[in-house]
């Protein structure tokens, strides 16, 4: 590709609102505009990466034996009430009615059509398993899109959803599910984590996420440093102290929070399932973990906090056995400790469980915290940043059971099938590999992503026939041999030329000079290197061909 006839469309200012270095660069390379809040068109340069990752992603997924498909976008509503989901979904759902007054609905996921396919298409066993995918647009009205194509609102997802019998049968999908996404995270050069996620009400590790590693990531992962324990935060479980409980000392008294000496604990009202509220008491330190609370068969769904007004009505100030309370392991063993109502400010020091308050009820309220010992082994909890880029999943039988989604067995038995689903961030992945790889003079692509290979940057490419004609012959050479080359014939100043070609974060750069030429050398650089090199003509082809070899980074 010659670069005068691409629309290479680089700036050099931060756009504003861009808070993320991904979402920075994307703009700044011109790969992406945005059209509307969490709507962007890819421009040709970012439309290139965008399809790189969608070819490794598709030819693993061949390779896993998965089929690829393709599902509209837009979706009957009576799918949707089928499963329920047409109320449960919320306003990400973006629903709409046709010229015939109709209900449709965006499809931010395809669970309800892929599972109504099955069930007109798929009748015997013997068709089973199958692992049916598309590489689609999905859109979720984000209540806020941010990060760029990070969380947008239309953006490019791989999902497959898979078919069986029974779950033996699943199990062994999930796996080939779970080592092809390592495989395509690993080609694409990626340093990734898979971590156990929440599953929801089946429970158990039937869910994984892969996350890129990253600084700016928004999710909170969790790992063990004396074993391979992985899990996102939502999931990871505090284990209760060890510790006994002291027994109470001193007589409770109320006093000024300033003066607060003891351990602190504070509690939140949330709306219990029987509409009386319940109290949630932690350690002032620890965080409420809302996933683990929204488990707790005492509270509603989703929480809700009980307003401040209704509480002192219901004496849900000051500490007394009455309370309805469920405890945190880590407040609960807890003697002489100091009580903060959060609504008033108020405190109490001494207090104590099973005298000044009920005996607890425990459970595990808390997210984890770093030092926290490894909830299933050897070792103890870190906490590091991490960009979902994929989520592999088991559902059972959830959409197959409302939908009636069956096959006839051995014996001739209708059977409800159980289903997996996984899916894949192809978009977000480049921004999530971008966070991953830069510096402060771009992106620096790894390999497999690369929009180019190689930049040629001729100096005075118009002017010196010498150089048009080594160029024009090297560009010629390296195309002929597979290799994807932008030839920088802008006839820019070479600092701006550089610049450009190193916010694009093309890995490989070759400078064509007359003085260079003049010894039959050209000059080299990979884009992470400190500085070029010169090297012979005529050993460029083998130097890239060398560079360019798929490398795996597990
Ligand atoms: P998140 O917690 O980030 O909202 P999710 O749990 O809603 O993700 P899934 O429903 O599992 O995501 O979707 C599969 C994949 O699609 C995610 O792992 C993520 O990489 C990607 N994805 C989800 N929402 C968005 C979005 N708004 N923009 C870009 N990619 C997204
Ligand atoms: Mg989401």
């Amino acid at each position: 590709m010659r670069a005068s006839a691409f629309h290479l469309s680089t700036t050099r200012e931060i756009p504003a609102g861009a808070e993320t270095v991904s979402h920075q660069l994307m703009l700044r390379a011109g790969m992406i505009r945005q059209l509307a809040s969490g709507l962007y068109t890819w421009l040709p340069l970012g439309l290139r990466v965008l399809r790189r990752v969608e070819q490794i992603v598709r030819e693993e997924m061949d390779r896993s034996g998965a089929l690829e498909l393709l599902m509209p976008v837009v979706q009957p509503a009576e799918l949707w009430q089928e499963s329920a989901r047409w109320e449960q979904y919320g306003p990400e759902l973006l629903r709409f009615t046709d010229r015939h007054q109709r209900p449709f609905c965006l499809g931010p996921t395809h669970e309800e059509v892929i599972t109504d396919l099955f069930r007109r298409e798929i009748h015997s066993h013997r068709q089973l398993p199958v692992n049916f995918y598309q590489i689609q647009t999905k859109f979720r009205d984000e209540i806020r899109p941010r990060f760029g194509i990070m969380r947008a609102r239309e953006f490019l997802m791989k999902d497959a959803y898979s078919f069986h019998l029974d779950k033996d049968c699943l199990d062994r999908t999930y796996q080939v599910m779970y080592e092809t996404y390592t495989r395509i995270f690993t080609r694409l050069g990626l340093n990734f984590r898979a971590v156990r996620a929440d599953s929801g009400s089946i429970g158990g590790s039937f869910s994984h996420e892969f996350h890129v590693l990253a600084e700016s990531g928004e999710d909170a992962i969790v790992f063990s440093n004396g074993s391979d324990y992985a899990a996102n935060i939502e999931l990871a479980a505090a284990l209760p102290p060890k510790d006994a409980r002291p027994v109470p000392g001193q007589p409770m008294t109320q006093i000024a929070l300033d003066d607060a000496t003891e351990s602190r604990v504070t509690v939140s009202w949330m709306m219990g399932n029987d509409g009386t509220p319940v109290g949630l008491v932690l350690r002032e330190e620890h965080r409420l973990n809302a996933i683990k609370a929204e488990k707790l068969p005492q509270l509603a769904i989703p929480l809700k906090p009980v307003a401040a007004d209704a509480l002192a009505a219901l004496k849900g100030h000051a500490p007394h056995a009455g309370m309805n309370l469920i405890v945190d392991h880590a407040a609960a063993v807890l003697g002489d400790f100091t009580w903060i109502d959060p609504g008033t400010g108020n405190a109490w020091a001494h207090v104590n469980w099973g005298r000044d308050l009920p005996e607890p009820t425990c459970a595990d309220l808390r997210e984890v915290t770093v030092g926290d010992p490894s909830p299933e082994d050897e070792g103890t909890l870190e906490i590091a940043r991490g960009i979902e880029v994929g989520h592999i999943f088991q559902l059972g039988t959830k959409y197959s059971a409302a939908l009636n989604a069956q096959v006839l067995d051995d014996a001739g038995q209708n059977r409800t099938v159980i289903m997996g689903c996984y899916g894949i961030g192809v978009s977000r992945v480049v921004a999530a590999a971008i966070e991953q790889n830069h510096d402060e003079r771009g992106i620096c692509w790894p390999q497999a992503l690369a929009p180019f290979d190689v930049a040629l940057a001729p100096m005075h490419y118009a002017k010196s026939a010498t150089v048009r004609d080594a160029t024009d012959a090297l560009y010629a050479e390296l195309q002929a041999a597979g290799i994807r080359v932008l030839l920088d014939d802008r006839n820019l100043r070479p600092g701006v030329m550089f610049a450009d070609l190193e916010l694009i974060g093309i890995p490989h750069r070759i400078v064509i000079s007359e003085r260079t030429l003049g010894h039959h050398q050209v000059e080299y650089q990979a884009r992470h290197a400190p500085e070029s090199q010169l090297i012979g003509r005529e050993d460029i082809l083998a130097l890239l061909r060398d560079a360019l070899e798929p490398q795996d980074r597990s």
